[in-house]
């Protein structure tokens, strides 16, 4: 028999799951579709299900020193809405689904998800982002980059649940394209984001992020950093793309083909660094 619990508050949340081995089901906006049987019929589930999306006590944004906190169940509706959030956050955040999908899905959803085409995980990884797992025996915390391993991978144990997600704001400056089919209620093909930070032309920070591309978000530390310190005049395109190129490593779905994700990946890249180069980005 398969339960269904609605639990009234977090801590009988996570009693239940130090007992029961369950789906969590936040806005159900992935899980519903992943456990849709046919039309006309209730989606088929095989083990247990928790609901979350209710509990009062995961539904907050606030900042503080460490970062802005915004709480598991809170909805990507709220977090547009929100005078807390960086604008970049809200700038991905709109081109996901449609308002009536944004009125019910989570960003805790989206990275425990852990789709190659999560868009969050986009501005996530970039800026450091991190989530906060709690179970009844504590808390701990990772980088969303880390959490996330590989396609439906990630660090969780059976008994813990996200509860948080810690956002570290960062004096970037943005670029970010999302392609995919049309403008609304589109799966990612490709996207892309690359902040920069530049002072009298020398490039005092330097991230790159591509979504959909491989098996989890691409970012790379030791390639970011060989670019910062550098005059935006010698900034090398071709050199860039070089070191880029092998690690997006999409693959063809029904949704694109490989070599076309590849060489927009490359093109969306190769805009971000032109646009340093001709004198920083102005979104
Ligand atoms: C029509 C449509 C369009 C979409 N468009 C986009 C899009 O443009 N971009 C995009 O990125 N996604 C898109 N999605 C996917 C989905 O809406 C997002 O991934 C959303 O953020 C999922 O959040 P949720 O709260 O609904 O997750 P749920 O469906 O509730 O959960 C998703 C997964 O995360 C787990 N989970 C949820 N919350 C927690 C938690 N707190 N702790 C541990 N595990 C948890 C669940 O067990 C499940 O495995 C779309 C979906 C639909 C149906």
């Amino acid at each position: 028999m398969i339960n269904h619990f609605v639990p009234k508050n977090l801590k009988e949340a996570l009693t239940i799951l130090n007992k029961h081995d369950c789906y969590i089901m936040n806005g159900g906006t992935d899980l519903m579709v992943q456990k849709h049987v046919s039309t006309g019929l209730l989606p088929k589930f095989d083990k247990d299900v928790l609901y979350i999306n209710n509990l009062k006590e995961l539904d907050y944004i606030k900042k503080d020193e460490e970062g802005i906190h915004i709480g598991a169940s809170t909805r990507y509706v709220e977090i547009e809405n929100s005078p807390l959030i960086p604008n970049i956050y809200k700038r991905v955040i709109k081109e996901i689904a449609s308002p009536n999908i944004r009125n019910m899905a989570t960003i805790s959803g989206n990275i425990a998800n852990a789709s190659p085409a999560g868009d969050t995980l986009v501005p996530l990884v970039l800026n450091d982002a991190e989530v906060v797992l709690t179970s009844a025996n504590g808390e701990r915390k990772m980088k969303v980059d880390e959490f996330v391993y590989g396609v439906r991978k990630i660090h969780r144990e059976k008994n813990e649940l996200i509860s948080e997600i810690v956002l570290k704001p960062q004096e970037l400056s943005y670029f970010y394209r999302k392609v995919g089919s049309r403008k609304a209620e589109s799966i990612t093909k490709v996207s892309f984001l690359g902040g920069v930070k530049i002072e009298n032309k020398v490039i005092k920070d330097f991230r790159v992020s591509f979504g959909s591309v491989a098996i989890k978000t691409v970012r790379n530390r030791e390639i970011e950093n060989k670019y910062i310190g550098r005059n935006i005049n010698e900034l090398d395109i071709n050199e860039v793309i070089n070191d880029y190129a092998p690690l997006v490593t999409p693959i063809t779905d029904q949704r694109s083909n490989k070599e076309y994700r590849h060489k927009v990946a490359m093109n969306l890249l190769k805009k971000f660094v032109m646009d340093i180069k001709e004198g920083g980005i102005n979104e």
